[in-house]
This record gives structure tokens, sequence and C-alpha cells, in this order.
């Protein structure tokens, strides 16, 4: 029931109407009786600056900041986790007070539902394909997990550079670039994640590789794309026998570990199990 006491969380991005937090929270916060209401907030880029100061004016407890706002934020907050920093985006925002702290909970939301599969990092060789916002989580996920090398691949190169930079700027591990035409193999590539927005609901035949492509040559695909469930990328390895994984679990477990930063609670396991196996289950 709400109340006069009952917490506001939401959250921030443009669009936002096809969001899944809302119900994400929603589930959470039943299972586990926290009195909180989440909703979200359309803001347009001239506004960002103006919505970051309401929190503080409203009350709000915390909010999710999505597309296209990860960035930007960052100059309107208080401070900032290191993670977050070093991926270069925020989209938690925990409210302290007056003071406002951006998290990236999407690497650690990645690492979960990646554990929950039992897919493990440690010294595996570690292609990227893409070299955005999501790539960069990926990238400081797996210099966190200590992989051996991560090779990053690109349609413009000067961004996958970047983006080893970073790699080589906060770990010591190995890094490769290469531009996107030039993939013609997966040989010694072990995990590879589809970072890219092809193959993303309505252009679900996009596919960032090359038809030739031997897919069998790599150990795990995951796709972070979670519209379709399963990209023609993520067919494609399935079909090739390779173990995958899509985006949802991601999507899941980093509005989990909001939830954990919001509400200081970490779930049990068997509550985050049986609410990911609902979520999922709305979705097929
Ligand atoms: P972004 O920062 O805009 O990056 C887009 C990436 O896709 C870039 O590497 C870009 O290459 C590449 N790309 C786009 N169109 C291309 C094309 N026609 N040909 C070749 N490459 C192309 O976007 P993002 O925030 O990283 O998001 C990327 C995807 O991850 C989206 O599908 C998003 O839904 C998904 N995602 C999922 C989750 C989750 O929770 N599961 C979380 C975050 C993101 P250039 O650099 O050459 O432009």
């Amino acid at each position: 029931m709400i109340t006069g006491k009952t917490k506001v969380y939401g959250l921030i991005g443009h669009p936002v109407e096809h969001s899944f937090s809302p119900q994400l929270h929603y589930m959470l916060a039943t299972s586990l009786a926290v009195d909180m209401v989440y909703t979200t907030f359309d803001v347009e880029k001239s506004a960002l600056k103006a919505s970051i100061e309401g929190i503080k004016a409203l009350n709000i407890s915390g909010v999710n900041v999505t597309v296209p706002h990860k960035v930007a934020v960052m100059k309107y907050l208080d401070a900032i986790d290191i993670a977050a920093m070093r991926i270069g985006a925020v989209n938690t925002i925990v409210r302290e007070g007056n003071v406002l702290t951006g998290y990236n909970t999407d690497y650690l939301g990645l690492k979960m539902a990646l554990d929950y599969e039992k897919i493990f990092l440690k010294d595996e060789d570690i292609l990227i394909i893409g070299a955005g916002g999501a790539a960069r989580a990926v990238a400081v996920m797996c210099g966190y997990a200590n992989v051996r090398k991560i090779t990053v691949v690109n349609r413009t190169i000067e961004k996958a550079e970047e983006l080893v930079k970073t790699i080589k700027e906060y770990f010591d591990i190995e890094t490769e670039v290469i531009i996107m035409e030039e993939l013609v193999e997966l040989e010694n590539m072990g995990i590879v994640f589809q970072t890219t927005s092809l193959g993303m609901f309505p252009n679900i035949k996009n596919n960032p590789l090359k038809d030739n492509i031997d897919y069998s040559k790599m150990k795990v695909a995951v796709d972070l794309i979670f519209n379709p469930i399963e990209t023609e990328f993520l067919a494609k390895a399935r079909k090739a026998g390779v173990k995958t994984m899509n985006g949802l679990g991601m999507l899941y477990y980093q509005g989990v570990k909001a939830f954990e930063l919001w509400h200081g609670i970490i779930p049990e396991k068997s509550v985050l199990d049986k609410n990911f196996q609902l979520f999922i289950n709305d979705r097929q």
C-alpha cells in the first residue's frame, strides 16, 4: 500500500515507456516487503540538469539512468564510484542526504548473469564486438575478472583504440584491436561478447559477423541485446553447438544491484532466482 512514507525511485531516460525496470523493481520490492514506488521520468537532453537537481528538491530516493543520459549525467553528480568512472558511464544514482553518488551496475549485473550461467572469465581470451557504452562496461568487468586477453573489434577503429587505452590504463591485460571488416575468423577468441545494436528489434536480421565465419570456434557467445531474446548472432552460435547467453540476465541483475545499493538489502539467491524465472517467462 502506498502511504506518505513510501519512498520514490525511478528511471531517467528518453524514451522510457518501453522500459522493463518498473516491473523489475516492483517484483523485488513485493518479494522483500520494501515500501517503495518506481516510475519512469521521460527527460529530454535539455532538461537533464534540472531533473538531477529535482532529485534533491523532491527528496527522490534514487534513480536509474538510461539512454541517452548515462555519460552526460556524470557532470551533475557530487561523487562517482571508481568503476563507473573507469567505464565512463553512470546508470544508478543513490541519494544520501544532499549527496548524489553515481554507480554503474551494468557491469556488475552482467557479471552476476554470467555467474548464474556458470560462465567464468578468469584467464579466458575475450572478444568484444563493439566499442560503445555497453562494450566499456564489458571491458571493465573483464578487467576486474582477470581475463588473459581482450580483443576489441569495431566499425570505427578510433573508438576501439580508445577502449583498449582505458583497459591498459587500469588493468595489466594483453589487448588487440581489429577493424570490423577484417574479422574473418574466431579462432582463439574464447568468450565473445556482442555489444553492438546490430540485430536489435526491429532490424532482427542484422549481424555484425560475416556470413562465412565459423561460429564453432568460440567457447561461449554472449549478446547484450534482449529484444529479440535470440539474435541472429546467438542463433548461429547455438546451431554451431556453442553455449549462448542473451542480455536478459544483465538487464535483470543490473536492477538487482541498483536495488541493493538503494535499500542496503542483499536478496537471498532463492528470491533472486525465482524472480529471474518470472522475469524471463514474461518475455518468452
Ligand atoms: P552505443 O554506445 O551507441 O554503441 C553502439 C555500438 O554499436 C558501437 O560499437 C557502434 O559502432 C556499433 N554499431 C552501431 N550500428 C552499427 C552498424 N550499422 N555497423 C557496425 N557497428 C554498428 O550503444 P550501447 O549503449 O553500447 O548499446 C549497445 C547495445 O547493448 C544495445 O543493443 C543495447 O540494447 C545493449 N545493452 C544491453 C544492456 C542489458 O542490460 N542487456 C545494457 C546496455 C546496453 P561505431 O563505434 O562504429 O559507431
